[in-house]
């Protein structure tokens, strides 16, 4: 997508490579039964060995290759992220030892320098879980949101520790970062524009939401109206996660 940065669309979350004479910074690792497509591509560009593997979040689609890569390179995430993997949050989703705890973790913002290019890690608050990392390239202006933006509308991970009241404050910071290419946890690469409309579709779907159940709406009356509005199928993991949770916070 630039010259040194590759994306790696597929299976899973969206893998960002960033290729240096030292060494390959990754971002995200996708499920554990898709490391060496992972590996084969990195190969098919360069033949610096990938040294470091940084973690938007816990869920298996994004650090599920954590276990391949750790005896070779450094597994990096946020240290919420590290607990939610212990803890093994949401079961059926974290299915250890795949997911295997990053070694290296931060709170607030981590920087690799390698081979004279900057990546930095960044968690600015809760959304999709309360362990979410933003991923900056400050010279290419790029920056990864993990699924902090993935899909058509926002899968709140309460379980995980997410928040739909926080999601949009999140966002609000990552967006006074100076970037303009976009991409996202899942889907096709965007703008700083896209991101925007983004957040401004979870602020409209939150309002909607707490009308509803301020109206004294049921559980029962909002999984219908997200299933129609929204297209959250039912049984979906969207409906499982984040209906009986968004319940709480937004009453
Ligand atoms: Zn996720």
């Amino acid at each position: 997508m630039k010259d040194d940065l590759y994306e790696i669309e597929g299976d899973g979350g969206n893998v960002a490579a960033y290729i240096t004479d030292e060494g390959v910074i990754l971002i995200d690792d996708k499920f554990d039964q898709d490391h060496q497509t992972i590996v084969d591509d990195v190969k098919s560009v360069t033949s610096q060995p990938i040294k470091y593997v940084i973690n938007t979040h816990y869920h298996q689609d994004h650090s599920g290759g954590n276990a391949k890569f750790l005896p070779t390179a450094e597994v990096i995430s946020t240290a919420m992220a590290r607990t939610n993997i212990l803890e093994h949050k949401q079961l059926g989703n974290v299915q250890p030892p795949a997911v295997s705890p990053a070694r290296v973790t931060f709170t607030t913002e981590l920087d690799v320098n390698l081979g004279g290019k900057e990546v930095r890690a960044i968690y600015m608050g809760r959304g999709h879980t309360n362990g979410d990392a933003v991923i900056y390239f400050p010279a290419l202006r790029v920056l990864h949101t993990g699924d902090l933006m993935a899909g058509t509308s926002p899968l709140i991970d309460y379980n995980g520790g997410g928040s739909l009241i926080e999601w949009t404050k999140t966002l609000d910071n990552a967006l006074k970062l100076d970037f303009d290419t976009v991409i996202p946890g899942h889907g096709a690469i965007t703008d700083k524009a896209g991101l925007q409309t983004y957040r401004d579709n979870v602020e409209k779907m939150r309002d909607r939401v707490s009308a509803l159940i301020r109206e004294g709406k049921s559980q029962a009356d909002v999984a219908q109206f997200m299933e129609t509005e929204y297209k959250w199928a039912p049984g979906s993991i969207q409906q499982k996660w984040s209906v009986p949770g968004m319940m709480q916070e937004l009453k």
